[in-house]
């Protein structure tokens, strides 16, 4: 089947692909709901609920060579089954015998007597587990076994797939549907690449002609040895790139379509910029210069702008974000700055406001904590037109919120927010037209993830950092020495310096460790510096004593500032030069390394000490160790991602990162890369996907994968 296919057969697929498996014949009610259980409703879950792995009857290891540690399938004559007591723990034992020795398989729960009956001596089986040496034996404890008797219709092939378990259906029963429902959804399920797309994949041509073949391989391979191998990496492959095309092409999509819906052009007058620009106490680094022509380009450009801006912690985002204010406001148009957190809006906000000191933008900070009053004054600012740089939090979006004329909508800190708050910012346009948008976040994530995350934006990375930043010397520090950090920060405020200490405390939505926050900053404050002037900052505190305390430390009144990771972004006091996390074992990489960015913004030498409060697992030694070992933000985030995988990294849902079902965004990242290749060549030659020869991939992406992908729905 080699033609184009034609819409009647994708609405075939598209109806057996949605059949229900208890319509399988051998799948009643009960077993359905068992199959519900896992999440396998239809023929097309069914079909992506590929086999863990695969028994090869082709590769039995004789006995005699089985070794410790090794997960084997041998098979043999069961010569025995008896019930044995182990120190009076009572087990089920087997002697399995081939040409070349016994093997012993162990049960120390289950049903026994259903056992024996199930395997009666003299069978023969075939056994797979992890084989151990005990008592100068190899042994299975709980082995896998199929009976090669008379009864096993479909069983003899030489590779048996070996599915994740679903609970209360036998193995053998779990093939059997199996089988049948791959059959039914291979039948009809249509490749979704185009030929010319293909030959991009590296693949050969023929690879992607039966999708059927490719289902049935994986399910059921029909050779085993080496070949086994083959076909499984290859059909698998074929799947990988199809769904990362497919992904791809809808981002591409997304991404066309913002460019084609009508946008502003801006035409600031630089005349009035450039005196803001000679006002700066720096110059622009390289990055930012080159950042900001991209963004320039796109803002003076017909289409909307919707390009994520990526930067390390520190390397000065704020300024790129307030010169594309600029553009904006001297073009007559409005500009907003959502922020995740009110500490860092308010940070934004004094920051943006000092730079502007003398010029005539007006600037205003709208969060949840605005007294009613003056967020009526301000809406009403808003809506008239005579704010020009709105700062503010999730309350920029609340439906009330209007502008006079919104031109540019900057999300900082982009992965803290949905997707479908970012399209809300940028709908507070009444007139159709569609403002340009810019993201920000320091969280470089690698390129695999925002190609998925963020494929449908165009990238700006500002990659160097501002002059003279040193990296923070960073060390793990041991209950032990705890006394000895405490006095090497004593050292640093007696030169003048200030400092951090950060402890895991009340989150902004916790309501019961107020007490504990407090309690922990009288300890710093009474007992380990109580010669010095120590501050509280938490996410509970009302917004003026937030004010209070950041004026403090910011002002030099106070030495040291107890804070809760409140403090993670935004933060800028370039005195502090030391900062403490406390339990730093408990915090996630990518959070370590946004807190450490509050220290090294000046010109002192500084230092974080990562104060470890209690035991430490495997993988918090392995984040404290990296930390150690490097300021890159970008290797931290490669490690953060091997360790957490891309989901948790994150947060799933929140950040419209689509759910694979076969593809991994960490290790395909190459076929990634491909697809996204192969996705650009059919869009550059049929942008709409309108030809014949294209209906069916249309479809598919309208119709198919919608439920998938949320970043698709957010507009
Ligand atoms: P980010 O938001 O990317 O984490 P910021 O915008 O807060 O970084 O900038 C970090 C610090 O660097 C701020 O104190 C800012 O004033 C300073 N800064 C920004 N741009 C420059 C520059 N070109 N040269 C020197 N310092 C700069
Ligand atoms: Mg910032």
């Amino acid at each position: 089947m080699c033609g184009v296919p034609v819409l009647a057969e994708f609405r075939r697929m598209q109806s057996v692909l949605g059949t229900p498996l208890t319509l399988i014949k051998g799948v009643g009610p009960k077993i359905g709901e068992k199959f519900a259980k896992k999440g396998l409703l239809t023929v097309e879950d069914a079909l992506f609920f590929l086999p863990i792995r695969y028994e090869d009857r082709t590769r039995l290891a004789p006995i005699r060579e089985l070794h410790h540690g090794q997960s084997a399938t041998f098979q043999g004559e069961l010569i025995s089954l008896e019930v044995r007591f182990y120190r009076r723990r009572r087990a089920l034992e087997g002697l399995l015998a081939d040409s070349t020795g016994v093997a012993v398989l162990k049960w120390f729960h289950g049903n026994f007597d259903w056992l024996r009956k199930r395997y009666p001596v003299g069978s023969t089986l075939i056994a797979y587990g992890q084989v151990s040496d005990f008592g100068g034996r190899h042994e299975v404890i709980h082995p896998d076994l199929e009976t090669l008797d008379g009864s096993n219709d479909g069983e003899m092939e030489t590779v048996t797939p070996v599915y994740s378990e679903v609970e209360g259906v036998h193995p053998r029963a779990l093939r059997k549907i199996m089988k049948k429902a791959v059959e039914a959804g291979a039948s009809v399920f249509l490749n979704a690449v185009p030929p010319e797309a293909a030959a991009l994949s590296g693949l050969e041509g023929a690879a992607w002609v039966d999708m059927g073949k490719v289902f049935r391989e994986l399910h059921f391979p029909p050779k085993g040895g080496e070949e086994l191998e083959k076909i499984v990496a290859s059909s698998r492959q074929v799947l990988v790139l199809s769904e990362f095309f497919l992904l791809q092409l809808a981002l591409l999509r997304k991404r066309e379509g913002v460019r084609v819906a009508p946008g502003i052009s801006f035409h600031p007058d630089f005349g009035r910029i450039k005196p803001l620009l000679r006002s700066l106490p720096w110059e622009l680094t390289g990055a930012q210069r080159r950042v900001l022509g991209e963004i320039r380009r796109d803002m003076e450009s017909e289409s909307p702008m919707h390009r994520l801006l990526q930067g390390d912690v520190g390397s000065g985002k704020t300024l790129v974000a307030l010169l594309s204010s600029l553009m904006a406001v001297e073009s007559g148009y409005q500009s907003a700055i959502m922020a995740p957190t009110e500490v860092l809006a308010e940070q934004h906000y004094a920051n943006i406001s000092a730079l502007l000191k003398g010029f005539p933008v007006r600037t205003a900070l709208l969060t949840g904590s605005a007294p009613a009053g003056e967020r009526e004054r301000m809406l009403g600012e808003l809506a008239s037109g005579e704010i020009d740089v709105i700062i503010g939090t999730h309350a920029l979006i609340q439906p009330d919120v209007e502008f006079k004329s919104l031109g540019l909508a900057i999300v900082d800190e982009q992965h803290r927010f949905g997707v479908m708050q970012r399209a809300l910012l940028a709908s507070k346009r009444r007139d159709g037209r569609t403002p340009d948008m810019l993201v920000m976040t320091a969280t470089p994530i690698p390129r695999s993830l925002s190609m998925t995350v963020y494929g449908d934006l165009d990238l700006s990375v500002i990659d160097e950092m501002p002059p003279g930043r040193k990296p923070v010397k960073t060390k793990v520090v041991r209950l032990e020495n705890r006394q000895k950090a405490y006095d090497f920060i004593r050292g640093e405020i007696a030169k003048g310096r200030q400092a951090y200490i950060v402890c895991p405390l009340v989150e902004e939505s916790d309501k019961v460790d107020l007490r504990a926050a407090v309690e922990t900053s009288l300890h710093f404050s009474e007992e380990v510096f109580p010669e010095l002037r120590v501050g509280l900052l938490h996410g509970r505190m009302k917004a003026g004593e937030k004010e209070m305390a950041l004026g403090a430390f910011y002002g030099g009144e106070i030495d040291i500032l107890v804070s809760t990771t409140v403090i993670e972004v935004g933060i800028d006091v370039k005195n502090a030069s030391v900062m403490a996390v406390e339990h730093a074992e408990r915090f996630g990489l990518s959070q370590l390394h946004q807190l450490r960015g509050r220290v090294g913004r000046g010109e002192h030498d500084s230092w974080c000490f990562l104060m470890v409060g209690g035991p430490v697992s495997g993988d918090a030694r392995e984040r404290l160790s990296i930390m150690e070992k490097t300021c890159d933000g970008f290797r931290i985030s490669e490690e953060d991602l091997k360790i957490r995988g891309p989901g948790d990294m994150l947060g799933t849902r929140q950040s419209g990162l689509p759910e694979l079902r076969v593809g991994n965004i960490l290790t395909d990242g190459p076929l990634l890369e491909r697809a996204r290749r192969m996705a650009q060549a059919v869009l550059q030659a049929d942008p709409s996907l309108e030809s014949e020869g294209n209906r069916v991939l249309a479809a598919m992406l309208t119709e198919g994968l919608q439920r998938k992908l949320a970043i698709l729905r957010a507009g």
